[in-house]
Parts: structure tokens; C-alpha cells; sequence
């Protein structure tokens, strides 16, 4: 199906030498871990269940983000805008002695497929790294709406570590 959304993984294609390396080959990498995986899967084709897609879909919802209860939750909030997956992100790039500041999810998402296709090893851990930070913080906020559990930042770098 063609859409907009289409439009906007293309540009996440690694384009280089005259050669494009499909998304979806970069995010299912030999290395993966499959349940990270699958969230990366359904964030890159933009079919990850966030808040404001249920109220355009009529559902009524409390569409505020449950890790910040600062603003909306979209999928572009909830990954790396939002001020709690920032801080776990920032604080997994400082244990995997990368620095780099947190942009927006999609130009952090451009920034690794950039380079992860060259199978460096700091590149693969950077991806790496990501996509379980994502599915981490994933997974406490359906922790947190589903079972009421609280938002722990250091917890959740520990159970990323792990
Ligand atoms: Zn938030």
C-alpha cells in the first residue's frame, strides 16, 4: 500500500556508492535480537499502537504520554522526544561510549542505517543499543498504563544492560 508513510521509510534507505540498502535488511541484521527487532520493524513502518492513532481512529483515549505527562503521545514523541526515552537513550550512548546528541528519532534512525550497513562493531552495538533502549522503554510504558507500575529511568538502563 502506498502512502505518505511509504514515502518516509524510502528515506530512511541507505543510499550510498550508487547502491540502496533497504531498511528493513538493515533492521533485521544477522545480530538482532528479535523482540527489539519487531518493535524497530513496526516503529520504521510506522504501525506501532500510540496514542494519538487510536483517537484518529475515534477511540477515546487519554492521549498524554504516560512516561512524561508532558505532552502528546505519538510515535515520534514516545521514541527519543519524549523527555524519559531521551534520558535512558542518553544514558545507554554514554555506556556505550558513543556521544551524540539525541535528535529526533527519524534523523537517529538515518544516522545509524547510515553506518550500520558497514558492519562496524561500534555501529552494530549503536543499533544495538537502540533498538532495545526502544523496546525497553516499550515495554514500561505498557507496564505502566497495563499494571500501573512506575517510571524508573536507572531501572530501566539496568534492565537494558542486562
Ligand atoms: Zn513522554
Amino acid at each position: 500500500m502506498e502512502d505518505g508513510n511509504d514515502q518516509w521509510v524510502e528515506e530512511l534507505a541507505v543510499r550510498e556508492a550508487g547502491t540502496t540498502v533497504e531498511w528493513w535488511k538493515i533492521v533485521w541484521y544477522k545480530r538482532h535480537v528479535p523482540r527489539a527487532t519487531f518493535v524497530m520493524w513496526l516503529l520504521c513502518k510506522r504501525r506501532l499502537m500510540t496514542k494519538d492513532r487510536m483517537k484518529a481512529w475515534g477511540i477515546q483515549v487519554n492521549t498524554m504520554c504516560v512516561l512524561c505527562r508532558q505532552q502528546e503521545e505519538s510515535m515520534e514523541h514516545h521514541f527519543l522526544e519524549c523527555s524519559i526515552t531521551s534520558r535512558i537513550w542518553q544514558k545507554i550512548q554514554k555506556l556505550c561510549l558513543v556521544y551524540r546528541w539525541s535528535y529526533p528519532y527519524s534523523a537517529e534512525l538515518s544516522w545509524i542505517f547510515r553506518h550500520v550497513h558497514r558492519t562496524k562493531f561500534a555501529v552494530e552495538l549503536c543499533y544495538l543499543a537502540l533498538s532495545i533502549s526502544m523496546y525497553c522503554g516499550r515495554r514500561r510504558r505498557n507496564e505502566v498504563i497495563f499494571q500501573g507500575k512506575n517510571i524508573n529511568v536507572v531501572e530501566i538502563v539496568q534492565q537494558i544492560v542486562q
